[in-house]
This record gives structure tokens, sequence and C-alpha cells, in this order.
């Protein structure tokens, strides 16, 4: 292939991806986008269309698309040193680690850092199995936690589970979703009383030792579903009681994104934090970083040498601090709290007959609709009008709405306008 070809239009990009990318790789719209550019909330594709990023790359843009601070670190840190293995000390990978082992809320803290979420889990559970000596893992109905092989055993979502091959035994419990079944019709106080029933029921079918329970505090892929506040601390009682391990996956949760709680875990938070966390996507605005926080009991419970080539290189380390510092220094976390209100109740006033539930927390909403072609038609409409988001749920019958956290209160007030419009052309 000459030059010429290779620099072709969209068109042609999308008949390249198709012939040398896997065929199970999603992508989203009938003539999936190119996008080339970004800045603030907003980003441009190939073709010159500008769009209200209502995805930010599915929550890997944190803060804002190119933010200043972040692009003038990383250059920094790539005119001084690419070096990244574990092998020597790090300044980046040593301050950032301190600054999220102090925010996590885990009493005396270590951190991992890895360069996704999917391993970021495959070291959480590497932890757990190893710290119990055992490979049965309990996980929630629904759940999504990465692409390699373990973390696709601990995957409930079935569209999203290629093999049911896994090294690890897992038990799936209730908990994440409550939309549908004999579930909905409960209270929270009965929906935590069944899920737990459903907890020790498992338990008790379970031979030998469980070693963790891992769940997203808000079901991510699965459609931002979630249990009532508190279900994990009900849960967590009854998994102290055996021993077992609670891993909160806040890939997705993590960073003040749902407003009322810098972690997820938070709304559960009445029995304490985790014993182990996972993170990864913004946290360095883009860049590939994800990591572990655990006790140091369970992180320094491995006893043969382990070493990571790119984990927390000192330029994605040097990005995140970037990013860390300009969220905490502007509270996006009260910014996502009460952009995601306004969002909130422009999508609920507007009742349209389509929708079934909007759901979620700050900056991380759902909106449940009809079904799953009202979700595909409504995404195809909103890139019309210029607006980028997100879909998932068991069906696919779910938008998912996470922008980047510094969201204006009038990008929040556009942004609704234009969903509103494009659901009631999905709707029509
Ligand atoms: N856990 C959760 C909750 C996720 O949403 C994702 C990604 N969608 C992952 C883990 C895997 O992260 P990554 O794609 O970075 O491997």
């Amino acid at each position: 292939m000459t030059d010429s070809q290779r620099t072709g239009s969209t068109a042609a990009l999308r008949k390249r991806h198709r012939a040398v990318l896997p065929a199970w790789l999603a992508t989203y719209y009938r003539e999936p986008i190119e996008l080339t550019h970004g800045e603030g909330r907003h980003v441009w594709d190939a073709e010159g269309n500008r769009y209200l990023d209502f995805f930010g790359g599915i929550l890997t843009t944190m803060t804002a698309h190119a933010l200043p601070e972040v692009t003038e670190a990383v250059a920094a840190q790539a005119g001084r040193i690419l070096h990244t293995s574990t092998l020597y000390l790090s300044s980046p990978m040593v301050e950032l680690a301190e600054r999220i082992a102090e925010l996590s809320g885990i009493p005396d803290a270590k951190v991992f850092f890895t360069t996704s979420g999917t391993e970021a889990n495959d070291a959480a559970l590497l932890l757990a199995t190893a710290y119990r000596r055992s490979n049965q893992v309990l996980a929630l109905r629904n759940s999504y936690h990465g692409r390699s092989f373990s973390t696709v055993g601990i995957t409930g979502n079935t569209s999203w589970s290629p093999t049911s091959l896994s090294p690890l035994q897992t038990l799936y419990v209730h908990g994440g979703v409550r939309d549908s079944g004999p579930y909905a019709r409960f209270s929270d106080a009965e929906f935590i009383a069944a899920c737990v029933e459903d907890l020790e029921d498992m338990l008790g079918q379970a031979e030998g030792t469980v070693a963790a329970l891992i769940a997203e505090p808000i079901q991510g892929v699965g459609g931002f579903t979630h249990g009532p506040d508190g279900l994990l601390a009900a849960f967590k009682e009854v998994l102290d009681r055996h021993g077992i391990l609670w891993i909160s996956d806040e890939v997705q949760t993590g960073w003040g994104r749902t407003g009322d709680h810098f972690w997820g875990w938070q709304a559960h938070g009445q029995s304490g934090p985790p014993d182990v966390l996972t993170f990864a996507k913004g946290i360095a605005n883009g860049m590939s970083m994800g990591g572990v926080v655990a006790r140091a009991e369970v992180m320094d419970c491995l006893d043969a040498n382990s070493i990571s080539t790119f984990g927390g290189s000192p330029i994605t380390c040097a990005a995140a601090l970037a990013n860390l510092r300009h969220l905490l220094a502007h509270d996006l976390q009260a910014n996502a709290r009460r952009t995601g209100a306004l969002l909130r109740s422009a999508l609920e006033a507007a009742e349209l007959p389509v929708v079934r539930e909007v759901r979620g927390r700050g900056l991380m909403i759902g909106v449940a609709l009809r079904d799953a072609a009202a979700a595909t038609a409504t995404l195809e409409h909103a890139r019309e009008l210029g607006l980028l988001l997100g879909k998932g749920g068991r069906s696919g019958d779910t938008l998912r709405i996470a922008p980047p956290l510094s969201l204006t209160d009038a990008e929040a007030r556009e942004g609704a306008d234009l969903l509103i419009e494009a659901l009631r052309r999905a709707g029509a």
C-alpha cells in the first residue's frame, strides 16, 4: 500500500479497520467515527464535524480534552527520561502512589500500577487468590471487569464474556441490577435483604474457601445500574465473618465522578473501605494507566519476584499527577454533582415515553429505553445533532452519559436539549 492510499478518507479507514482488526472489537455507529482532536468537552472528527462529548472515550477523559497542564507535564517528562521499568526508583511513581494511597480511604495502603483496568483487576485477583489460597471468587450478575482470560471469567454480562473457560471458579450473586424480574418490586431494604440471603446461600453452596467478592459500585458496561446505597456494606458484614476480601472495581466510579463521593464504595461505606480497590480509565486523562490499591498485608502477600515494564511509567505518572491536581484544585467532584443533577432533572422533566428510567449518580447517568433498537437509533440521531453518547445494559437498551468532569452548566443544558431531541426522533 502506498503512502497516498494510507492517508485516505474515513470511509477508506473503515474498510482497512475491518480488514486488519479483530471482528470482535465493537464499534459504535453504522459508520464508525474517526476522531482527530479535542478541546475541553468537545471533539472533532476527520470530516470537520464538532461534537459535545458526553462519553469521554468511556470515561478516559476525566477532566477535559487536551488539558494544558497534562499536555505540558507529558511533554516535560518526555523531554527528560522515558526509562520505564520498576527496576529503578521513580519519583513520579512514588509521589502518585502516596497521593492515591491517601485518597483511597484504605488504611496502611500500598499501590501497584498497571496499564489498564483489565490488568488492574487481574492483579487484584492474583493478590486475593494468593492471600486466601483459593481460586473461588464471587462476582455480581451483569458485571464487566475486563477482557483478559481471568477477567472475562468474572464478567457476568455474557455478551462481553466470550469464553466459559476460566482459571477461576466464579459464583454470581445478585446486587447490580434491579430493573426487571421479581427484584424490581422490592423496596431498598427488601432488595438488600434478598441479596444478602442470596450471598449467604451461595457461600453455603461453595466448597471450601472463597477468596473475594469483586463488584462495581455502579455497573458501567452493565448500563450504569446499581443496588441501593448500603448494599455493599451489608455484603461486607457477611464477607468479614468468612474472612473473604472485598474488591471494589472503581474503574468507572472513581475520582469524584459519582458527585456525592470520591469513590463509588463510599455510598456503601458504613462498615469501612474495601480491602482492595482497582482504578483505571481517566486517571491519566487518556493515557494508559490503571492500578490496584490494597492493605499492605494483602499487597505484600506474594513471595516471588515481580516486575512491570510499563505500569506506572514516569510519563503516565506525570500525566496523572497533573490531572489529579487539576481535579482537586477545581473541585470537579462538586461540579459532577451539580451538572449531573441539572442533566437528570432536564431529562426527567421531558417525560419522554421512550424512556423507562433515568438512573445513576453525578456525571454517570444511565437512561434506560424501551428497547435496544431505540438506544441504537438515539445514538445515531445524537451524532447527527453533534452529541456523542455511550450505550450499554444487559440487552443494549441503555444510553450512558459520562462527560468529562469539567462540564459547564451551559454545556449540560445544551447536551440535555440535544439528547431530548435525539430521543424524540428515536421514539417517533
Ligand atoms: N472494569 C470496569 C468496571 C470497566 O468498565 C472496564 C472497561 N470498560 C474495565 C474494568 C477494563 O478496563 P480496560 O478496558 O482499561 O482494560
